[in-house]
């Protein structure tokens, strides 16, 4: 199984256009410290040239452009790309499927309730149904494992997880989604090896753990630093653990409760323009890497 990262930044990237943080500025300063990061986005194959992305970023369309192994054979129409899985409805998972409509056949799977969003008060994505045929919705229940495209050797499991629908589902809808299916992780495993993916960790369970503890590589929400970081730059708003992120660092941060984790890999993804791990030269990226965590950066390849 490979896995490529073809982006490691939360919603905005890094640098966020309408951001003056300290972090945004020494990227636009062009600080060797500071490595531009576009939004998150994961492609993963068994190496029989078919791709599958997990969730579909807004930065998408560059990202794919930045791939070689993504391009179509020269003087084809068709891409490697044969599937999406979404972890949620927000809108930094799932824009990207607009950069896909250009009539490529393809399967998204997702929960029944980020389906029923994105296909029953989302029309636009309809653009998606004018490939032949046309793009097919694939249920994703929760705790049972699904191999994508039937026989590709990827199977993909749904690890349910807390948090709410993205506030832009109208409260009709709102009201009639299963609410265990708001956020998800994923375990996609082949010959083996699994990986576990989740870049929102909302709740304070942490059942998940299990599920990173049996994972191989298991790339984590690192989205802040701190509760109250981006309070801190607005001067109000949710705290990280308000927006379904638990902080990296203090109490029931992730660094205190997988500190005893000598496996899987950890790899902090989804990372906010405000975290101070992105300064290469902070304390905080420091102890980070002290606890065993690695940062990604874009274009990191993963061989399982
Ligand atoms: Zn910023």
């Amino acid at each position: 199984m490979r896995l490529k990262v073809l982006g490691s930044a939360a919603g905005g990237g890094f640098p966020q256009w309408n951001c003056g943080c300290v972090n945004c500025v020494r990227v636009r300063e062009r600080n060797p410290s500071a490595e531009s990061r576009t939004q998150t986005q994961v492609a993963i194959t068994i190496g029989d040239g078919f791709w599958f992305l997990l969730n579909a970023s807004p930065d998408l369309r560059q990202q794919i452009l930045a791939t070689p192994e993504l391009a179509p054979i020269a003087g084809e129409r068709g891409s490697p790309i044969s599937g999406v899985v979404l972890t949620s409805a927000d809108v930094d998972a799932v824009v990207g499927l607009l950069h896909l409509r250009e009539f490529h056949p393809l399967r998204v799977y997702s929960t029944s309730g980020v389906r029923r969003i994105l296909t029953e008060t989302n029309s636009m994505f309809r653009a998606l149904d004018r490939s032949n045929p046309p793009v097919q919705w694939c249920c994703l229940p929760l705790g049972k494992e699904v191999h994508l495209n039937g026989d590709s050797g990827l199977a993909c499991t749904a690890v349910p997880l807390a948090g709410t629908y993205p506030d832009y589902v109208n409260e009709p809808l709102r009201g009639t989604l299963p609410p265990g299916e708001a956020t998800i992780g994923l375990v996609v495993a082949c010959h083996g090896k699994k990986v576990f993916f989740a870049p929102a960790l909302p709740g304070e369970t942490m059942t998940w753990k299990a599920q990173a503890a049996t994972s191989d590589l298991a790339l984590l929400d690192g989205t802040f630093w701190s509760n109250d970081e981006l309070v801190a730059i607005r001067g109000g708003g949710k705290s990280a653990r308000e927006m379904g992120h638990p902080p990296l660092s203090g109490g029931g941060g992730l660094l205190e409760e997988l500190r005893w984790e000598t496996r899987p890999r950890k790899v902090a993804i989804h990372i906010n323009n405000t975290n101070p791990i992105l300064d290469e030269d902070s304390a905080e990226h420091r102890e980070m890497r002290d606890a065993g965590w690695e940062i990604a950066r874009d274009g990191m390849e993963f061989v399982l």
